[in-house]
């Protein structure tokens, strides 16, 4: 009978682990097919970052500027964290703190 309750809970922790890493993968997997885009600036159509050519209209592309970078470095992370269950938790759990501390700061 101890023998039973002893496979049993080592499967579950077994399981469990399995379970985590999956969902650690898919999370991975989703990253991966996000592409850092730009928008072509003649058809508004979403391109590959370092695409010379728009692959919509033909028109050429010139080269990045920082500005253009920075905007899509902070798309980027903005989609890469939507992804992400813990990351989105801490940040919900960030505003609720800023929120809390501005109602404080109302009531006084
Ligand atoms: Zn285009």
């Amino acid at each position: 009978m101890l023998y039973w309750i002893i496979l049993i809970i080592v499967l579950a922790i077994f399981f469990g682990a399995h379970s985590r890493q999956r969902k650690k993968d898919a999370i991975s997997l989703e990253r991966a097919k996000i592409d850092k885009m730009r928008t072509c600036p003649l058809c508004a159509e979403l391109v590959q970052l370092n695409a010379k050519l728009c692959r919509f209209c033909q028109n050429e592309l010139l080269p990045i500027s920082n500005n253009e970078m920075e905007e899509i470095e902070l798309n980027y992370k903005i989609k890469i964290e939507s992804f992400d269950p813990d990351v989105l938790a801490k940040k919900q759990d960030k505003e609720r703190k800023i929120q809390s501390k501005k109602d404080w700061n109302d009531n006084t």
